[in-house]
């Protein structure tokens, strides 16, 4: 089987390139083509050596996921459905605003985390992204919003400051949120970052990529030490009796582990504080002792709260908690001077708000049947 370059990083390429011969610097030459330029023909890459691009034309290839499905919402969001094989999908959604645009990328074909209120964790779970699915999420978004360079201008890579918006770029923030739990496929989701930071391939600021996780703790020490982004993470719940049912994954990592774990990420992370995510249920996580208690909970840890609505989906058996409630919760934070945002929902009419990226995956833990069966055994 033909090599695909898009699963390399710098350091793969270079050395996948020093065991045919080839120098380090025809590595960045391809690097620049593939990511920059968004070229996927050897044959265009024109100023690299001919025979190179012939011998690449016969052991390596550009292979990328095919794109299924182009949606776009009335307020502009933007959805992508990229088949990656086998009966498997994976939706990817740009969010414009004002003063940025972000792209959301799914990490695996479903999810084995259950979290109760998740529509990626009620379909199951197939596999891991490999390295070229998860870039290709950014590769097709810029293809379809034009936000490649352009070869024959020979700009030189720019690295985005944190404060002013880059006109030229579209895409200036990144976040892993959409399918699948990164931390959970470590190698290829760090392989995908090293390409995002790359002043030869996306050039994006540490500050503008950020990996949301459900709380893997020794994941996130390794994150740290390996590849320090800007890190989210899915709270949910101020304590551990209430997060065991919503995030099951807490039963392993509690919230005094997880929260040591925050503290201790902040001494390498690009971002001096931690976003907590918290999605606002009716009446199960969204009362004002809820916020108080959550106050408690992470009075060590420099933080930001960005509640989210939730966002329904068909037999969830959850309401999004009523915009005054939502409200209250969020003054009883910033009472303890906890910046707190709350997130507005966007690209609802395609499915595309959080938590409501199903793709399609071929389940392969049997999760929906052993439901069924729950659901027949409690009804005799
Ligand atoms: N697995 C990672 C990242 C993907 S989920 C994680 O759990 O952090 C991205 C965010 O969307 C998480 O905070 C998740 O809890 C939230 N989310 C999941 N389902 C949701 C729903 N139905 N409504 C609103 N937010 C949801
Ligand atoms: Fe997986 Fe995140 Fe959904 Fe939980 S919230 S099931 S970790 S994708």
């Amino acid at each position: 089987m033909k090599q695909n370059l898009l699963d390399f990083d710098a350091a793969g390429l270079t050395t996948w390139f020093a065991g045919m011969g080839e120098k380090p610097f025809r590595a960045k030459q391809v690097l620049r083509w593939l990511h920059q330029f968004g070229e996927d023909d050897f044959e265009r890459m024109s100023d690299v050596a001919k025979s190179l691009r012939a011998r690449l034309a016969e052991i390596a290839e550009v292979r990328l996921p095919q794109m299924l499905r182009d949606s776009v919402a009335a307020d502009g969001t933007r959805k992508w459905l990229l088949d990656v094989g086998n009966g498997n999908a994976v939706e990817c959604v740009y969010i414009p605003e004002e003063n940025r645009g972000t792209l959301c990328i799914s990490t695996q074909a479903g999810c084995a985390l259950e979290c109760a209120f998740c529509s990626t964790g009620r379909q199951g779970f197939n596999r891991n992204l490999s390295t070229a699915e998860i870039i290709g999420q950014l590769w097709w978004a810029k293809k379809a919003l034009g936000d490649f360079r352009d070869p024959g201008r020979g700009e030189s890579p720019r690295r985005i400051a944190e404060t002013d918006f880059p006109a030229d770029r579209i895409i200036s923030n990144v976040v892993l949120m959409g399918m699948g739990e990164p931390l959970a496929n470590f190698e290829n989701v760090v392989t995908a970052l090293h390409l995002m930071l790359d002043d030869n391939a996306y050039g994006l600021s540490r500050r503008r990529v950020t990996l949301s996780t459900s709380g893997i703790v020794p994941a996130m020490d390794r994150l740290g030490d390996e590849c320090p982004v800007a890190l989210a993470v899915s709270l949910h719940a101020p304590n551990d009796e209430l997060r065991d049912k919503l995030v099951p994954i807490n039963r392993k990592y509690p919230l005094a582990e997880l929260m040591s774990a925050c503290r201790r990420y902040l001494d390498t992370a690009p971002r001096d504080f931690i976003t907590f995510e918290y999605v606002m249920l009716d009446g199960v996580n969204d009362s004002e002792e809820h916020a108080r208690e959550l106050v408690r909970l992470v009075r060590d840890v420099p933080c930001k709260f960005n509640l989210i609505p939730f966002n329904p989906f068909p037999d969830s058996g959850f309401k999004r908690s009523p915009s005054l409630r939502v409200r209250r919760f969020a003054e009883i934070l910033m009472q303890a001077r906890i910046v707190t945002t709350t997130r507005k929902t966007r690209g609802e009419d395609i499915a595309a708000a959080c938590g409501q990226l199903a793709g399609q995956v071929r389940d392969r833990t049997q999760r929906r049947d052993k439901r069924t069966i729950n659901i027949a055994e409690a009804a005799s």
